[in-house]
């Protein structure tokens, strides 16, 4: 059985793709999509070891050989171009996904689908889909063991719509905002809390042009979340 996080970040594949997916550690994501039909095959792509071999092993027992590729690579370098329908990357942090898609963007082309799954820092991921012609058209969040998960689906497209507040869309999501559930509740009053000890502590330290900014940034964010 699969978490309920991978469980959701699964939902979003159409059927009959050919998924990649990145940083699979235990591709348990892959297996589950195969196994159930809902991906047509798939590369479980990995850049370390240890987790390459748990991958491997994972997939052999399953029986799925013929239908996962476990590959070892960084990032996208283990595609090639058009060779999958839908990437997807999950339980990493959004500036390691962002940096990892800005890398592998040529391998980009034929791609009509991304999920992301950041653990943080999801807007870094809107805005880079935004900046590269990637149209945000769903979001989920998830509560699992206290943490809170955002997922996010891009296709390929113009991506001029959903944006209407850019800022306030960008660090809370357009479809989060429209359909506030209570993991997304629980989410910012705890974020909100978490910036306001920061800014505590910054105001304890010596004044300096550095901290002042970041004072200001903090201090933006909070009157974004405060205003919903
Ligand atoms: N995707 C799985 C999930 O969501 O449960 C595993 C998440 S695990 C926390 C992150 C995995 O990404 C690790 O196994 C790590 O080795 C792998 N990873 C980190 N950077 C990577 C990169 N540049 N290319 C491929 N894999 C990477």
């Amino acid at each position: 059985k699969l978490s309920k996080r991978l469980e959701t970040v699964t939902s979003f594949i159409q059927s009959g793709m050919r998924i990649a997916d990145i940083g699979s550690d235990h591709a348990y994501l892959p297996c589950y999509a195969v196994k159930n039909g809902i991906a047509k095959s798939a590369i479980a792509g990995e850049v370390v070891e240890g987790p390459y071999q748990s991958a491997l092993q994972q997939v052999r027992k399953s029986e799925l050989t013929k239908k996962i590729d476990v590959r070892k690579g960084d990032g996208l370098a283990v595609i090639s171009p058009s060779e999958v329908d839908c990437i997807i990357i999950a339980g990493m942090g959004g500036a390691l996904i962002t940096d990892i898609l800005e890398r592998g963007k040529e391998k980009l082309d034929g791609v009509k689908r991304l999920i992301l799954q950041p653990n943080i820092g999801a807007e870094s991921i809107r805005k880079w889909l935004y900046d590269h012609g990637w149209q945000l058209v769903d979001e989920k969040i998830v509560e699992e063991d206290g943490k809170f998960y955002e997922i996010l689906v891009a296709d390929i497209g113009s991506p001029s719509i959903p944006y209407k507040d850019f800022k306030k869309e960008l660090l809370l999501g357009p479809f989060l905002l429209k359909n506030k559930n209570e993991a997304f509740i629980k989410k910012w009053q705890l974020e909100l809390k978490q910036w306001k000890n920061i800014l505590k502590e910054l105001d304890k330290a010596e004044d300096s042009n550095k901290i002042t900014s970041k004072k200001e940034e903090i201090m933006n964010k909070i009157d974004i979340v405060m205003e919903e």
